[in-house]
């Protein structure tokens, strides 16, 4: 029972309104996962394969799970999520046992989406990477499994990484992760975006100048604007604990002083 906890059906929802500068990925992954799951007869008709998996790759706080979550709720299909790591430091046998009671559990409530984040904990190249050899049970579990689905439709596996260098190229079978997406930072319009989107639910200045603080804020992952956001919250309080919104002069000062963890060696 233990295995189980890291898996979960999806109580939140997320929506694709709520991510912001993505809108081509948004397109790509309708095609990837949702027409698959919801129209399966359609490639039937047309006869070609549809496809079984989508790898998402790109830095860190960039939407991955955010998107393949609106995915999920927009499509109406389940959605099973596991982060790599959680399956590990098991007991011998017992991450395999978790794989397998995850596909299970996937198949149930069909369709589906499996969410693998991190992957890479998982699926680590078995020469090469400084993990690799000692999760070979974990990723030969995870192949069986995904060989499997290639016969059941219904159930898409999503798999997600910042490491793409890393991942065994098993996993990128043709009937396994056979699809690869790039996931990126927003550009200057994707971040004004983010900002509206967060500012929709925050009590801001009037007028307040959006493209100014997005380049500030250039280099900013999604994560970042987020937090950029709640920086400028906190700060307005600092000032002023009843302060009736937050100032634009408060945005400027947090776009200032964010670190931004996207250097050019993540993006490659
Ligand atoms: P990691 O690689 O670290 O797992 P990720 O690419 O999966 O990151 P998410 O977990 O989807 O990133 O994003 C983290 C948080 O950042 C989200 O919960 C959301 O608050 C915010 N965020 C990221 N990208 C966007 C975006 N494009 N629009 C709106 N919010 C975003």
């Amino acid at each position: 029972p233990s295995a189980l906890r890291s898996v979960f059906l999806d109580t939140v929802p997320v929506r694709y309104s709520d991510i912001g500068g993505q809108a081509e990925t948004i397109q790509k992954l309708r095609e990837m996962i949702e027409w698959p799951l919801l129209h399966p007869e359609a490639f039937e008709r047309l006869g070609v394969r549809s496809p079984k998996g989508v790898l998402l790759y790109g830095p860190p706080g960039c939407s991955k799970t955010l998107l393949v979550r609106a995915c999920a709720t927009e499509s109406g299909v389940n959605f099973v999520a596991v982060k790599g790591p959680e399956l590990l430091n098991k007991y011998v046998g017992e991450s395999e046992r978790a794989v397998r009671e995850i596909f299970r559990k996937a198949r149930a409530a069909s369709p589906s989406i499996i969410f693998f984040d991190e992957i890479d904990a998982l699926a680590s190249s078995r020469s090469g990477s400084e993990t690799g050899g000692s999760h070979e049970g974990v990723l030969t579990s995870l192949l069986n499994e995904m060989d499997g689905v290639q016969e059941l439709l219904g159930v898409t596996v999503v798999a997600a990484t910042n490491r793409p260098d890393v991942i065994d190229s098993a996993l990128m079978r043709p009937g396994r992760l056979d699809r690869i997406l790039y996931v990126g930072p927003p550009d200057q319009a994707g971040r004004e975006e983010i900002l509206r989107i967060r500012l929709r639910k925050m009590s801001v200045e009037p007028n307040i100048d959006i493209p100014m603080i997005s380049s500030l804020a250039e280099g900013c992952s999604g994560a970042e604007m987020t937090a950029l956001c709640q920086e400028a919250a906190l700060l307005t309080m600092k000032e002023d604990i009843n302060a009736p919104y937050v100032p634009q002069e408060a945005f400027i000062a947090a776009a200032r002083s964010m670190k931004k963890q996207i250097t050019p060696d993540v993006i490659a």
